[in-house]
C-alpha cells in the first residue's frame, strides 16, 4: 500500500515536471544560473562557461536555428587580458540564434533581443551570484524565445536572440555582435534592439521600464495599452539618459539602431553578494516574459508598425546634430568695475531667460543666444565708488537684451564637455538717459551636457563704458552666471 502511494506520487510529480509552467521554468533557470557553483559567471571563467552551456542547451532543445550557421560566436575583448586578468580560462562568446520572418520583404528586417549572462564573479572572497543582474534577463530571454518560436508563423520580420558575454567589463559581447553584424551587412537591417537587463524586481519598483521609446515613432500608446492587457504597469522613458549606467543597447544605438532598455530598475543589491535567487519576483518575471514576447510578436508582424524616429539618446550620439535649439534659464552676479581705479564694485544679482541656438561642425560649435536679462546692481557714485563713507550703497535695476555669440570647442565628439569664448552685445532697455544703450563686451564660457540638459558657466566683461557723459568715471560692468539650457 505504502509503495503504491509512493508510485502514484512519483507519477504525479513526473507529470508536473512535464507540464511545468513558465514561472516554474524561470525559477529553475534562475536558481541554476545564480547558484554558487557558477561562481558569479565572470566572463571567461569556468562558471561563465557553465552558464553558456546551460543556455545553449535550452535554446537548442527548443529548436532555434543558429545565426549565420553558428550558435557560439567567440570574440576577443580589447585589452581583455588587462580587464579580465587571471580569471580568464575560456574564450569569450555570445550565443546567437535566429527565428526567420515569413514576409518576403520584411524578413530582411531584424528585431534583436539580447540579455547578458555574465556577471562579476568572486570579489573579496565572496561569490556575486547576480540573480537580478542578469540571471533574470537571461532566464527571461529563454522563455521569451520559446514563446516567439511557438508563434513563428506570425513573424514577418526576423527575430535574433542573443545571450551576451562580457557585458560587465564594458559591453564587449554586444560590441562584438554589432561589429560582426556590420561586417556581414546586417546591422543596417536592425529595426529595433531590446536589452533585457535586471528584470527580477517588478513588485518592488511597481513597473517595468522601457527606456528609449522615443527612438521609435508613435509606439508609446501601444506600449502602455499592451501593459494593461497583460496586467503589467509600463513606465516608458523617451531616452536612456543616465550617464552612470549602460547596457547592451549602447553599441546598437551608437550604430544608429532604435533601442529599448527593458528593466525593473536598480532595486536589487546591485553588484553585491546579496543579489540572490530567493529575492527574485518570479510572478513578475513571468508577466515580463509574456509582455516582451507579445510586444516582439506584434512589432515583428508590423502591428503596430515599426519605424525609427531617427532620434537617439544624447549619450548615444557619436556626433553632434548640425543644428540645435534650446530654452535657457540662469542666474548669476553682476557689478561694476572701474578700470584704472582702485575701487571695485560691489556685486548684485542677475537673472536671465531666453533661447540658445547652435550650429555644429565636427567638434566646433557656433553658439548664439538671445537672453532677456535683469540685474539689480549697486549704483555707482560719481567718484567711481559704490558706497558712501559709511559703506551704505543704493541699488538700481537694469533690464537688457543680451546677445552673446561664442565659438565652442567640444572636448568629446558627443559634446559632453565644451569650452569657448566670444563677443557679446547688450541693448540696455532702461536708464538710457544717463547710460549708453548699446554695450559691447567679450566673455568666456565652459559647460557640460547631462542628457537633454546643458549646464554652462559664462564670465562677461563689458568693454563699453556705462556713462554717456564722459566726464564721469569709466564705469563698466562685469557679470558671471550659470545657465541651464534644455535642448529641444
Ligand atoms: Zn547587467
Amino acid at each position: 500500500m505504502k509503495y503504491k502511494v509512493l508510485f502514484f506520487l512519483l507519477l504525479f510529480f513526473g507529470s508536473l515536471q512535464a507540464q511545468q509552467t513558465q514561472t516554474e521554468r524561470l525559477r529553475n533557470h534562475l536558481y541554476l544560473l545564480a547558484s554558487d557553483s557558477l561562481e558569479g559567471r565572470m566572463a571567461g571563467s569556468n562558471g561563465g562557461l557553465k552558464a553558456r552551456q546551460y543556455l545553449l542547451k535550452q535554446y537548442q532543445a527548443m529548436g532555434l536555428e543558429p545565426y549565420r550557421d553558428k550558435y557560439i560566436h567567440t570574440f576577443k575583448a580589447s585589452n581583455q587580458a588587462m580587464i579580465l586578468g587571471a580569471g580568464i580560462n575560456n574564450e569569450l562568446a555570445n550565443i546567437v540564434m535566429v527565428i526567420p520572418g515569413n514576409d518576403p520583404e520584411l524578413k530582411e528586417e531584424y528585431i534583436v533581443l539580447g540579455a547578458h549572462y555574465d556577471h562579476v564573479g568572486v570579489k573579496n572572497g565572496k561569490i556575486h551570484n547576480g540573480a537580478d543582474d542578469n540571471a533574470s534577463g537571461s532566464s527571461a530571454l529563454v522563455e521569451i524565445a520559446r514563446q516567439i518560436y511557438a508563434h513563428r508563423d506570425q513573424l514577418k520580420r526576423t527575430v535574433i536572440i542573443a545571450a551576451f558575454d562580457a557585458e560587465e567589463e564594458g559591453l564587449f559581447g554586444s560590441k562584438a555582435l554589432v561589429n560582426y553584424m556590420d561586417a556581414n551587412g546586417d546591422i543596417k537591417k536592425v529595426k529595433l534592439m531590446m536589452s533585457i537587463d535586471m528584470v527580477g524586481w517588478l513588485s518592488t519598483g511597481g513597473a517595468l521600464s522601457l527606456e528609449g521609446s522615443s527612438t521609435l515613432k508613435d509606439v508609446d500608446n501601444f506600449l502602455h495599452q499592451l501593459g494593461e492587457k497583460k496586467g503589467i504597469t509600463i513606465r516608458t522613458k523617451s531616452f536612456e539618459n543616465s550617464i552612470m549606467t549602460a547596457t547592451d543597447t549602447e553599441p546598437f544605438a551608437k550604430a544608429g539602431c532604435p533601442t529599448l532598455a527593458v528593466t525593473t530598475g536598480l532595486k536589487s543589491p546591485y553588484h553585491k553578494p546579496e543579489d540572490d535567487a530567493d529575492l527574485i519576483d518570479y510572478d513578475g518575471l513571468n508577466l515580463i516574459c509574456n509582455y516582451i514576447a507579445e510586444l516582439t510578436l506584434g512589432l515583428a508582424a508590423d502591428n503596430p508598425p515599426l519605424v525609427s524616429s531617427q532620434r537617439l539618446a544624447a549619450k548615444h550620439q557619436n556626433h553632434l546634430r548640425p543644428f540645435e535649439i534650446g530654452l535657457s534659464l540662469g542666474f548669476g552676479r553682476a557689478g561694476f568695475r572701474y578700470p584704472g581705479s582702485a575701487f571695485y564694485g560691489k556685486t548684485g544679482l542677475e537673472g536671465h531667460i531666453g533661447i540658445t541656438t547652435r550650429l555644429n561642425y565636427k567638434r566646433w560649435s557656433l553658439q548664439a543666444e538671445a537672453l532677456y536679462n535683469i540685474e539689480r546692481m549697486p549704483k555707482p557714485n560719481l567718484d567711481g565708488t559704490v558706497s558712501d563713507v559709511f559703506g551704505n550703497y543704493s541699488k538700481e535695476t537694469h533690464s537688457s537684451l543680451f546677445v552673446p555669440v561664442s565659438l565652442l570647442w567640444n572636448v568629446t565628439a558627443s559634446g559632453l564637455f565644451y569650452l569657448g569664448a566670444g563677443a557679446n552685445y547688450r541693448l540696455l532697455l532702461n536708464h538710457t538717459d544717463i547710460y549708453h544703450s548699446n554695450l559691447w563686451g567679450f566673455h568666456y564660457t565652459f559647460g557640460f551636457k547631462l542628457g537633454q540638459l546643458k549646464i554652462s558657466v559664462m564670465k562677461i566683461f563689458q568693454l563699453t563704458p556705462y556713462y554717456i557723459d564722459n566726464t564721469k568715471p569709466k564705469t563698466k560692468s562685469l557679470q558671471g552666471g550659470i545657465t541651464l539650457t534644455y535642448m529641444l
